[in-house]
């Protein structure tokens, strides 16, 4: 290809497209027709799909001055801020870090970001610079959500879909299969309820995912499932420290809050554009200010808090509208009552800190087991019928369960070990 045919930015600046309206989604393949045809040949020499050829913002990327591939981002499909839908880099320019960049200056920049739909080869990306690791031959965890798409996921148990308000988002990925797995009441003893990904061009071509995915049957999903968890710790413990190393955002309070009586330009911007009234950002410097003290918001989220609680009057008049009812979130934020999960550090929606003691305490698991194993027996020889043991042993577990979806997992499997004891105290 010659140089002549990039579109060039003489400032080194991207360029970037994005909807006003958010109801209107900006059509990618348009923008490239209209105005990148070398990116369009590009795609269509190679055969390469873009499976979601729609978002809210599409950005070029750039090296030097020309244009050689583009990201764009979904703002309503994902659970954070920003998730990525597509990434092209043209083959020439590949082995430049763009995605693993672009990853990081949307995390350093205080962004929350998921991937939807990743493909295998984005998979291996995120393995190869520790954002993810293997659990197993075949299993991934990742400390990027991937987010599924829930109208064309596809089920271990025919004919069952994923439901609205399941959070169509993971961290587990399946080599083989190429898909993101979703679980679903991973530790019931009967059913092993698994959502998956649907098959996506790339992965057929260079994973064979299709055929791969022809041969799956129970057994496979079952081997998923036992997999998951004899794994516990080590999946629990895997999450934890990827997300430790996870680069974050380091805001200075002074510089993006300011101290009173000054307003830092942050807040007196909004105020010039009529989205708060001055009475309202003091109110928020000082409530930041609170909180910062008293170590409830992190350095990392200072940005995403202040964007919330400069939004909160609207987004409460909206929970009341929609009816907004977090009682059925086994792990919420609790300040804005959002859903979160047990490795975030802090509120994808408001930015509060979270208290991951829960997941600690899940840590030893072990001891826990021991401890219930020795328990049931004890009744047992105290002559206490199955049922009352059972009964003791679930409101024992569920006294211990402080709601996440991990520790859900664990009360089940808590619950399982109890009856296999008394399974085989029967024999
Ligand atoms: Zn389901
Ligand atoms: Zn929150």
């Amino acid at each position: 290809m010659s140089n002549n045919n990039f579109i060039q930015r003489e400032n080194f600046i991207a360029e970037i497209y994005h909807n006003d309206d958010d109801d209107e989604l900006l059509n990618t393949k348009e923008i490239l027709r209209d105005n990148y045809d070398y990116i369009c040949e590009s795609i269509s020499e190679e055969g390469y799909k873009l499976e979601n050829p729609e978002c809210n913002l599409f950005k070029e990327l750039l090296y030097d001055d020309k244009v050689v591939g583009f990201v764009t981002y979904d703002y309503t499909k994902g659970v954070g801020d920003f998730s990525l839908n597509e990434i092209y880099v043209l083959p020439e320019y590949r082995g430049n870090k763009y995605f693993i960049s672009e990853l990081e200056y949307m995390l350093m920049g205080g962004s929350t970001i998921s991937i939807y739909e990743p493909t295998h080869r984005i998979i291996e990306i995120l393995l190869d610079n520790d954002y993810a690791r293997k659990l197993d031959d075949n299993l991934v965890l990742t400390s990027i959500n991937l987010d599924v798409n829930k109208d064309n996921a596809e089920c271990s148990v025919d004919g069952h879909t994923l439901d609205d308000d399941m959070i169509h988002s993971c961290n587990l990925y399946d080599l083989n299969m190429s898909a993101c797995l979703v679980l679903e009441d991973i530790s019931s003893e009967d059913k092993t309820i698994i959502h998956y990904s649907r098959c996506l061009d790339d992965d057929n071509k260079y994973f064979s995912a299709s055929s791969i995915r022809e041969n799956i049957n129970d057994d496979y999903f079952e081997n998923i499932k036992n997999s998951i968890l004899s794994n516990h710790e080590k999946y629990i413990t895997t999450l934890m420290e990827l997300e430790e190393q996870k680069p974050t955002a380091d805001f200075d309070f002074d510089e993006l809050i300011g101290r009173p009586p000054h307003l830092s330009d942050y807040l007196e911007g909004l105020i010039n554009e009529q989205i708060i009234t001055k009475d309202k950002a003091l109110e928020i410097q000082a409530q930041m200010i609170d909180e910062y003290d008293n170590g409830l918001v992190l350095s990392e989220s200072l940005l995403k808090r202040l964007e919330y609680l400069s939004m909160e009057d609207l987004i409460n008049e909206e929970k009341i509208e929609e009816g907004f009812d977090s009682s059925e979130f086994e792990l919420k934020c609790p300040y804005c009552e959002f859903p979160t999960t047990p490795i975030n550090r802090t509120c994808d929606v408001c930015g509060y800190k979270l208290d991951n003691e829960a997941f600690a305490e899940a840590m030893s698991f072990e001891d826990i087991k021991e401890d219930i194993i020795e328990n049931v027996k004890e009744m047992k020889n105290n002559g206490l019928s199955d049922e009352e043991i059972m009964y003791i042993s679930r409101e024992f577990t569920s006294s211990m369960k402080s709601g996440s979806e991990v520790d859900e997992e664990i009360e089940q499997m808590l619950l399982e070990i109890v009856s296999n004891v008394l399974e085989d105290k029967k024999q």
